[in-house]
C-alpha cells in the first residue's frame, strides 16, 4: 500500500538536509508604528521588533489616505466583489484603479490581477497563445512567476545572462527574423539591487523587431518624478510595450496588473485564464491601492527621503567595514557567504537584538553569495540604523565573517 504520510514527510525531510526548511516569524505590525512590529516567540512571549526586510517601502500599508479610503469602501460597498470581472466583479474602484494606473504609466489601458504573481504567470503564458510561435527572451534572474509563465506557455524560450545586451543580441541574432519575439525583464532586481539597462534593451528591441515586457514590481513607488517607476525615470514608458506591478509592494495593498497598448490590454482579457476565471480583487483593495497611487504621484519628497535612508545605511555599513553589495537602487544586501553563519546572523539579530531581517539563501540566489538584504524606509531613523550597524559589527565578529571588500 502506498504510504503517503511518509512521502510528505520525506518532501519536507529533504527541504530541510537543504538546509531550505523555513519557519515563519509571528509578527503584528502596529498601525502608526511603521517598521515596529511585535513578535511572539514560540513560547507565547513578546517581543518588541524592528522590521529591515518589508517590501512595504514607504510604509504606504499604514498610510491614513490608504486606511480611510479602505474603510470607506468597506463600509459603503462591503467585502467582497462578487464574482469574476465577467460575473459581477466590475466594481466602480477597480474601473477608477484600471485608469488612474494607465494614465500613470502613460499607456492606454491596464488591467487589473489578483497578485503581481498571477499577472506575470497569466500574461507571459497567455502571449504565447495570441502570438503563435513567440519566442521569448527571459534575463536570468527574471522572477519566478515570469518564469513559470513562460515555462506554462509551452513556446520557445532563451535565457540570457543577467543583464547582458551581449548575450541578448546574439540570441536575437540567431532567431528566425519573421517569427514574433518578446524580451521578458525587470527594472529593479531586488536581490542584488541592480537596474536593468533599459535604453540598451528597447535599442535590441527595435532592431530586432521583439516586443519588451518589463516587471516593475520593485520600482513602482520609487523611481521617477510621479513614482512610475524606473521606465518614467529614464523616459521610456512609450517604448516598453507591456509593464508589470504588483501594489503589494510600494504601493502597500495587494494585487497585479499590466499597462499597455488598449488593444494588447484586451487580448489578454479575452484569453487569460489566470485573469477570466478568478473572483476580482475586494472593492476594499482596489479602492485602497488608488488612493495610495494618487498619493504616490503628488509626493516625490517620499521617494527622496527614502533614497536618502538607503544611502545612510549604505555608508554606515561600508564605515562600520561590513561588506555592503555595490547596490544601484534601495536595497541594501550585505554579503555572508555562507548559508550556516547567514541564518544565525539572522536567528541572532531576532533574538538577541529585535532587529528582524530575512537570511537570503541558495537557491534564491547563488551558493557562496548568501546574503542580508535590507530595504530601509523613511521611517527609519538614524537611531534605529545605528543599533542595526552596531549589532551587525558584533555578529560578524562573533561569527568571524569575513569583511571581504565587495568588488562592483
Ligand atoms: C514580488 C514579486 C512579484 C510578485 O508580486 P506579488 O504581488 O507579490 O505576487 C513579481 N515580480 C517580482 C520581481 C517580485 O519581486
Amino acid at each position: 500500500m502506498f504510504d503517503y504520510k511518509s512521502a510528505f514527510q520525506n518532501s519536507v525531510e529533504q527541504v530541510r538536509s537543504e538546509g531550505r526548511y523555513r519557519v515563519f516569524a509571528d509578527l503584528k505590525r502596529v498601525r502608526g508604528q511603521f517598521p515596529l512590529a511585535t513578535r511572539r516567540r514560540e513560547d507565547g512571549t513578546e517581543q518588541d521588533v524592528v522590521i529591515w526586510c518589508s517590501n512595504d517601502y514607504l510604509g504606504m500599508g499604514q498610510h491614513p489616505a490608504v486606511l480611510d479610503a479602505m474603510h470607506d469602501a468597506l463600509d459603503t460597498v462591503g467585502a467582497g466583489a462578487g464574482g469574476t470581472r465577467n460575473i459581477s466583479g466590475t466594481t466602480r474602484s477597480a474601473v477608477d484603479l484600471e485608469a488612474e494606473l494607465a494614465s500613470w504609466h502613460q499607456k492606454e489601458a491596464s488591467l487589473l490581477f489578483t497578485s503581481g504573481y498571477v499577472g506575470n504567470e497569466a500574461t507571459l503564458s497567455t502571449l504565447q497563445k495570441i502570438l503563435p510561435g513567440l519566442i521569448i527572451f527571459s534575463d536570468a534572474l527574471n522572477h519566478a512567476s515570469m518564469i513559470e509563465g513562460i515555462r506554462n506557455g509551452g513556446g520557445p524560450r532563451h535565457i540570457f545572462r543577467h543583464n547582458d545586451l551581449a548575450h541578448l543580441e546574439e540570441l536575437l541574432a540567431a532567431a528566425p527574423a519573421g517569427a514574433p519575439k518578446l524580451i521578458a525583464f525587470e527594472s529593479v532586481y531586488s536581490m542584488d539591487g541592480d537596474i536593468a539597462d533599459l535604453k540598451g534593451t528597447i535599442a535590441l528591441a527595435r532592431k530586432y523587431n521583439a516586443m519588451t515586457y518589463l516587471d516593475e514590481v520593485h520600482a513602482v513607488g520609487l523611481y521617477g518624478a510621479t513614482g512610475a517607476g524606473v521606465a518614467e525615470r529614464d523616459g521610456v514608458q512609450d517604448q516598453i510595450d507591456i509593464i508589470e506591478c504588483t501594489m503589494g509592494k510600494a504601493i502597500g495593498v495587494m494585487g497585479g496588473y499590466i499597462a499597455a497598448d488598449a488593444v494588447i490590454v484586451d487580448a489578454v482579457r479575452s484569453w487569460a485564464s489566470g485573469f477570466i476565471f478568478t473572483t476580482s480583487l475586494p472593492p476594499a483593495l482596489t479602492a485602497g491601492a488608488l488612493a495610495s497611487v494618487r498619493h504616490l504621484k503628488q509626493h516625490s519628497e517620499l521617494r527622496e527621503q527614502h533614497q536618502e535612508r538607503a544611502q545612510a545605511l549604505k555608508d554606515r555599513f561600508a564605515a562600520a567595514g561590513l561588506p555592503v553589495m555595490p547596490s544601484e537602487s534601495h536595497i541594501v544586501p550585505v554579503l555572508v557567504g555562507n548559508p550556516v553563519h547567514c541564518k544565525k546572523i539572522s536567528d541572532m539579530l531576532l533574538d538577541d537584538y529585535g532587529i528582524y531581517v530575512q537570511p537570503i539563501n541558495y537557491p534564491t540566489v547563488p551558493k557562496g553569495t548568501e546574503r542580508l538584504r535590507f530595504t530601509p524606509s523613511p521611517n527609519h531613523d538614524d537611531d534605529m540604523m545605528n543599533k542595526l550597524v552596531d549589532a551587525m559589527d558584533k555578529l560578524f565578529s562573533h561569527c568571524n565573517v569575513a569583511r571581504r571588500p565587495v568588488a562592483a
